[in-house]
Order: C-alpha cells, then sequence, then structure tokens
C-alpha cells in the first residue's frame, strides 16, 4: 500500500513527466475517486502548465498555472502510470492526462480508495485533509514535538503512529517497520514512552522510510508489496520468517483492524504500567471461565469484550 516513501517516489516521477509539459486534455471518469465532483472541472486542467508537485504526509498536490490545481491521494492501489497517448489504456484508469509531449499520465486504482480532488491551488492547500496533518517526517523529525503528541495518548504506539496527526505518511508498513528498528513493543501504551526512546524511535523511522526510498526509487511505478511486488521490508509481511537481526519467527497480531508485525525477541512485551498492560492482566483469568454459570448474564457480552 503506498506510504510516504512511495507517495515521495509518485511525486518526483510526476514531476519529472509533467515538469515542462502543458496538458492537452484531461478528463476524470465517473467513479469513487472523484466523489460527485462534474466531470467538467476535470476537462478543465487542459490548456494549463504544471508549476509544482509538493507532497504532504501521503497527499499530493500538483499546481498549474492560474492558481488551477489537483489533489491526488493514492488509496490503497491507486498509482499514477504513463503511457504514449496512442497506446491503449491499462485496466482500472480513472483519469488520464495527455500531454503536450505526446504522452498521457493515467491514475490507475483498482480497489478505488483513492482520492482526486480539483480546485484552485490555494483552496486545495486550505483543505481539511492537508490541514488535519501534523509534521511530515521526511526532513527531519522534531523529538520534543513528537514526545509530546505520544505521552498525551492511552493508544498504542502503532495506533498513535498510525494517526496522521502524530507525524504525517506513515502507514501500517512504516510503522511496523520503524518500531522494530527502535526494539519497541507496537502494544505499549504511547503514554509510558520517553524522551529517550522517542529520540531513538524518530530516528527509526527516518532511517525505515530512507531505507524504503533507497530500495524502491525507479523510474517506473512501483508494484506494491500487495500486489506481488518485492519485499524489502525487515518485519513487514514475513510472518513466521526469521528475523533478520535474531532468527526468531516474525510473528503477527491484529491492532486497530490492522496486521501488525514484530520481533517478539528484538521487540520485548512491554509489562510495564500503562493502561494496555492492567487490561492484559486483568483479562488473563476471565479467560479460563468458559462454562456458562449463574450470574455470567450480567457480564457485558463476549463479542463486547473481545473488542477491548
Ligand atoms: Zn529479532
Amino acid at each position: 500500500m503506498p506510504e510516504l516513501p512511495e507517495v515521495e517516489i509518485a511525486s518526483r516521477q510526476l514531476r519529472s513527466w509533467l515538469s515542462g509539459r502543458r496538458i492537452v486534455s484531461a478528463r476524470a471518469l465517473r467513479s469513487r475517486v472523484i466523489r460527485g465532483q462534474a466531470q467538467a472541472r476535470f476537462a478543465g486542467l487542459s490548456g494549463h502548465g504544471l508549476l509544482d508537485v509538493e507532497r504532504f504526509g501521503k497527499w499530493m498536490l500538483l499546481s498549474f498555472d492560474d492558481g488551477e490545481g489537483l489533489l491526488s491521494h493514492l488509496g490503497m492501489t491507486g498509482k499514477w502510470v504513463r503511457r504514449g497517448a496512442s497506446e491503449p489504456a491499462a485496466a482500472w484508469v480513472r483519469a488520464s492526462l495527455e500531454l503536450d509531449d505526446g504522452s498521457a499520465l493515467d491514475y490507475r486504482d483498482m480497489r478505488l480508495f483513492g482520492r482526486l480532488i480539483r480546485g484552485k491551488t490555494e483552496e486545495l492547500r486550505q483543505a481539511k485533509a492537508l490541514r488535519a496533518l501534523g509534521p511530515d517526517p521526511l526532513p527531519g523529525i522534531d523529538v520534543e514535538r513528537l514526545h509530546a503528541a505520544l505521552v498525551r495518548t492511552r493508544r498504542s504506539m502503532k495506533e498513535a503512529l498510525m494517526d496522521q496527526r502524530t507525524l504525517a505518511g506513515l502507514g501500517n508498513i512504516q510503522v511496523a517497520e520503524a518500531l522494530h528498528r527502535a526494539h519497541l513493543d507496537p502494544r505499549r501504551p504511547a503514554t509510558t514512552m520517553t524522551r529517550e526512546e522517542t529520540a531513538r524511535l524518530a530516528s527509526a523511522i527516518g532511517e525505515s522510510l530512507r531505507a524504503t526510498l533507497r530500495d524502491e526509487d525507479s523510474p517506473e511505478p512501483i508494484t506494491y508489496v500487495e500486489e506481488g511486488g518485492e519485499n524489502v521490508f525487515l518485519v513487514y509481511d514475513r510472518l513466521g520468517q526469521p528475523c533478520s537481526t535474531c532468527g526468531t519467527p516474525i510473528e503477527r497480531i491484529v491492532q486497530g483492524g490492522r496486521s501488525t508485525f514484530f520481533c517478539p525477541t528484538c521487540q520485548p512485551r512491554w509489562r510495564g504500567r500503562g493502561a494496555a498492560g492492567k487490561k492484559a492482566r486483568r483479562r488473563a483469568p476471565a479467560r479460563r471461565l468458559r462454562v456458562p454459570r449463574r450470574g455470567r448474564s450480567r457480564r457485558r457480552p463476549l463479542a463486547a469484550r473481545k473488542r477491548r
């Protein structure tokens, strides 16, 4: 799935394909990607030349002359690909920009979780989706700010880092990789982090992002690991495979409905103070009470307890 490194690579590709070029025709098909916007708004990009491609977390803002803009989010399966304008488009193309050099840029998205939003650049820059983002970690992380954001929440480290307000652009892959590099338990309550551990985590996030960028950068569109692309990651999607540091098989748990991969040796279980630790201790004896008994009906239903 596209996260910060994949979107950074996509923005570099778009910049190189579009710079100095003029759009000769633009169209968007009716799909969830444009969320009810008029197709004519996309056609209105024709005649405009690119000024810049900026990335904010997992969003890209393409700005064109006369103040025209296009906001792009790749969702789960979105990607921009280039072809000759006379060549047939591939499957799942939701929008196309034909350029004055005889090429066409297609936005492909099989699962339709991506977004394309047309508007004036300055309005798009103020969009709620962008204003809600925390700082981008690629240029460097402010450890004090990150620490303040983490100790403010009792959520797990995994969930706190997935929140785009903490840092913009991290997703399931980068969070797993960074927590592994920092030797931190993904279940640990964020509020228990020390300043030193936050500093270690900040370095690990930077290392993970740079390693992925180095491994995936190419002039060709990326094949995401979920699509059968090469797995360049240390723990992500490596259930049962030996940890590259210590050889322990990688484990998988589910947090917030999403898979988390980690090494149980390099990232030992957090057993200190904090909500998750207490909850785990409270819940443990309850598991043995399998037989229905008097008074059971006053307890919360099983499904409700499982969700906690
Ligand atoms: Zn390990």
